[in-house]
């Protein structure tokens, strides 16, 4: 086997008669379910131990929040709303499938650069937390109060002072679009302070896709001691402290799982420390894709089988326009591969080393080069795992025009 061809741990799904089985059934059974190829199929129970592990490992006094924008199907949204303490969204779309879902407005909070007036009033008019990234939004978000006859509630996202080491996509730390930098903010809480605002607490979120427990760790100890800091210049209480997540999964061959003992234990350490210097704020951890991104599955169908000067092309019905993240284009600097299987034959039966591509007429258009799986034919199902986040909303449907994906809770 060349590195190319070895996969990430695959203990995703269970595995019977050499099949892949999904909430409990074969791919090729749901694919009758479904009504038709491609789809993306999130098994519930898989999502379910996935929050009960942490909640066991994690201190009682950390809030688990879901982020939307991993995967804002609205049925997995309504199924994880009674099992997490609330949902932080990143539009105001998510907003609206997070409320429809049922989460109170107060356990419910927006983030993102460049919020639309719009998106500013309804927040305000649902009561729900705004997470101000600059000090011409602290503004405009006190205006959207006036106009709506409501105080906004508002914490403060911090660009912090440091960055994630490690993290797969690094958003703090420099000049970055994301909240506020921490040398500013004790200037932007005076003037929270001074406008019909109500002050929630603050938001730090350091990166994302992170596999070091050591890096994550840091990040914590560096994130609560920059809000100590910070929270000598509040105008308020700080009711809320969001210390971001940043919690990865193993995508590629010879990453592992994190150690999430280490990740929790920490907290833990830290928890009277918090109480002691900020009483009673809510400690909030903000996870997205490690709910999610390993409870859904990929499965397209292959069309054509071919050979060109020796190497085997799968050409499937799905590909890039569906799954962006496996083709290696989304923020991805160096092409690897997600897991892929034949998910009939995931260990046994003939082996042959195929590259898989979708129909689009381009070379992006690549789900897995040269990788190791068993042998498939014209009409046979592929699955590519490790794709319950970033996967259907963070693809381009549109490109080249062939139908979208389904896609299922199971
Ligand atoms: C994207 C994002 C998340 C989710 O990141 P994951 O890697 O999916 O856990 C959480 N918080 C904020 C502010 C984000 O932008």
């Amino acid at each position: 086997m060349t590195a190319n061809s070895r996969h990430a741990p695959l203990s995703q799904f269970p595995v019977e008669d050499d099949q892949l089985l999904v909430g409990g059934r074969p791919l090729p059974d749901l694919a009758e379910q479904v009504g038709g190829t491609p789809f993306y199929a999130y098994d519930r129970d898989a999502m379910a131990r996935r929050v009960h592990t942490l909640r066991e490992a994690l201190p009682k006094a950390v809030s688990l929040h879901y982020a939307v924008k991993a995967n804002p199907m609205p049925a997995v949204v309504d199924y994880l709303r009674p099992r997490v303490d609330g949902f932080d969204v990143a539009s105001l779309q998510e907003m609206r499938v997070a409320l429809d879902a049922g989460a109170p407005p107060e356990q419910v909070s927006i983030a993102g650069p460049g919020k639309r007036p719009e998106e500013l009033q309804a927040a305000v008019a649902a009561g729900v937390t705004v997470n101000v990234e600059s000090p011409g939004e602290l503004e405009r978000l006190a205006r959207a109060g006036a106009e709506t006859g409501k105080r906004p509630l508002a914490a403060v996202r911090v660009n912090p002072d440091f960055e994630l080491k490690s993290s797969g996509m690094k958003m703090s730390g420099g000049p970055k679009q994301f909240g506020i930098d921490a040398e500013q903010v004790p200037g932007v809480l005076r003037r929270l302070g001074e406008l019909d605002v109500h002050f929630r607490g603050f938001h730090i979120f350091s990166g994302s896709q992170n596999l070091s427990a050591e890096s994550i760790r840091e990040a914590q100890d560096a994130t609560f001691a920059l809000a100590y800091r910070l929270a000598e210049h509040a105008p308020g209480p700080v009711e809320l402290l969001n210390i971001g997540g940043g919690f990865g999964i193993p995508y590629f061959p010879g990453e592992q799982p994190l150690d999430l003992a280490a990740c929790t234990d920490n907290l833990a350490g830290r928890m009277a420390e918090c109480r002691r210097r900020l009483g009673d704020a809510e400690v909030v951890l903000e996870l997205g894709r490690y709910l999610v991104g390993e409870a859904g599955v990929y499965a397209c169908r292959v069309l054509d089988r071919k050979i060109s000067r020796e190497q085997i092309f799968l050409v499937t019905d799905g590909g890039l326009h569906h799954h962006l993240a496996a083709s290696g284009n989304f923020g991805q600097i160096i092409r690897k591969n997600y897991p892929v299987v034949t998910p009939d034959h995931v260990q046994g039966g003939a082996r042959e080393t195929v590259s898989v591509v979708g129909p689009l007429c381009t070379p992006l258009d690549l789900l897995a080069d040269r990788v190791e799986m068993g042998r498939a034919e014209e009409g046979d199902l592929v699955a590519v795992l490790q794709s319950g986040a970033y996967g259907y909303s963070a693809s381009p449907h549109r490109f080249l025009g062939h139908p979208p994906p389904l896609e299922v809770l199971v």
